[in-house]
């Protein structure tokens, strides 16, 4: 009997790959040991690395550990690598030198219907002609589940997940939002160690998008399983994740908690792909001693030293800093050790109500402010800002490595 990830793989593997055998691959499902999960479903990841066929590398020596219970989000930018990392670790993409570990178990050289996973995908990949009973009761059928056993497992999981009311529907006959969490429930019943969730939420409505994350971190938090979750959104990630995997061209930037992402990011990257609108990144020198300063075209900044060890002095760096840390000279929520950062000519003014995004200019160079100031400035409008000097970032603009950290 069936495991777990095989009925999703298979199905969503039948659509982006013509003439798959699904009927094959079902026909041959491993026996299921226990109703509830290992308790230790830790993930681990030595070294992982993955060369395609074409000599494309597209996770280069990735290393990290997803703890029992925990719930890690894999982000960054589209084609990083982070799908094919999450198919490595269901088995349905083969390491190319590494290892990946679950529940202790090295699972390199395991078929992806032995690794005791489900997978939620993008695509839901439901069966059409099945009701939500039936699409969820699938895998457990399949492993010939007591039907005892099997209604009760849907029950509890259609009730955990809300759609008690449209078991008897089929796929579509539903929303975008019901067929995901079916979709998830199917994972649920299974009782697996690990949930693996690629994009889930991509095909929904931005509204939907933020109902359904909530509810996953509640499903999460009340399962309390090994989640690994898969999203090109900062946002999500950030919402979402215990431990956040930031990934960039095939190679792991950071692996942190959401607010050391934020406050202390490891790299230019990370500085710029968390927090939006992005963190203000200006390319100039440091200088001078005990009264440092940032020069670059358009900025010449004091800097407090006690964050720059020596070595930056001379260096050529990035200055970070965020939009939500500059201040207008004139409003009042300045904090009274904010210093001078620049005077600059407004180009665009973005009025969200609870606070504005302006766009100015200096020297050719763009910066971003986020302000709550009640009246917003115009464009044309001159605007003296001011900066948190305890919240500016440096980074060595040859590595791109933060300075200091
Ligand atoms: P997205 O958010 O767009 O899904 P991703 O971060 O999940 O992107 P992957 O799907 O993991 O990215 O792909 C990583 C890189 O590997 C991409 O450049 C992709 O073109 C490449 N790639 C994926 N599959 C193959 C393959 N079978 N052969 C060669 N290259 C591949």
């Amino acid at each position: 009997m069936c495991c777990g990830i095989c009925v999703d793989a298979c199905a969503h593997a039948a659509q982006r790959c013509a003439g798959f055998l699904l009927y094959g691959v079902l026909h041959y499902l491993p026996d299921y040991n226990g109703l509830c999960r290992d308790p230790m479903a830790r993930v681990v990841l030595k070294g992982v690395s993955k060369v395609f066929d074409n000599g494309y590398e597209a996770v280069a020596n990735a290393s990290f550990t997803v703890e029992d219970g925990e719930l890690a989000v894999l982000v960054g930018p589209s084609g990083c690598g982070k799908s094919t990392m999450l198919r490595m670790l269901a088995g349905l993409e083969r390491v190319t030198a590494g290892e990946i570990s679950i529940g202790e178990r090295l699972v390199n050289e395991v078929t992806p219907k032995n690794r005791d996973i489900a997978m939620v995908f993008q695509n839901y990949a439901l069966y059409p002609h099945m009701t939500v009973f039936d699409n969820m009761a699938f895998g457990l059928k399949l492993r010939k589940y007591p039907k005892k056993e099997i209604e009760s497992r849907v029950e509890q999981a259609a009730e955990v997940l809300g759609i008690k009311g449209i078991l008897s529907r089929k796929p579509k006959q539903l929303s975008g939002g019901q067929q995901q969490r079916v979709a998830v429930g199917r994972a649920i019943v299974r009782k697996p160690q690990v949930f693996l969730f690629d994009e889930p939420l991509s095909n929904l409505d931005a509204k939907l998008r933020m109902q359904m994350r909530t509810e996953i971190t509640k499903l999460h938090r009340r399962l309390q399983a090994t989640m690994i979750y898969v999203t090109h959104d900062q946002v999500e990630a950030m919402t979402m994740g215990d431990k956040i995997v930031v990934m960039n061209d095939g190679q792991v930037q950071q692996i942190d908690t959401p607010l050391n992402l934020y406050n202390s990011p490891a790299n230019v990257f990370v500085a710029g792909f968390i927090g939006s609108p992005s963190m203000n990144l200006i390319a100039g020198t440091c200088s001078g001693q005990d009264d440092a300063r940032f020069e670059s075209s358009a900025l010449s900044v004091a800097l407090p030293r006690n964050k720059l060890p020596d070595h930056a002095m001379e260096l050529d760096i990035f200055l970070g800093f965020r939009p939500e840390h500059l201040y207008i000279r004139e409003s009042a929520d300045a904090p009274p050790h904010a210093i001078t950062l620049a005077t600059l000519k407004i180009t665009l003014v973005e009025p969200l109500g609870h606070e504005t995004v302006i766009y100015g200019n200096v020297e050719g160079t763009t910066i971003i402010a986020r302000s709550k100031i009640p009246v917003p400035p115009a464009p044309g409008d001159i605007l003296h800002l001011l900066v948190d000097p305890s919240r500016l970032h440096y980074f060595d603009a040859n590595s791109g490595a933060a300075i200091g950290r």
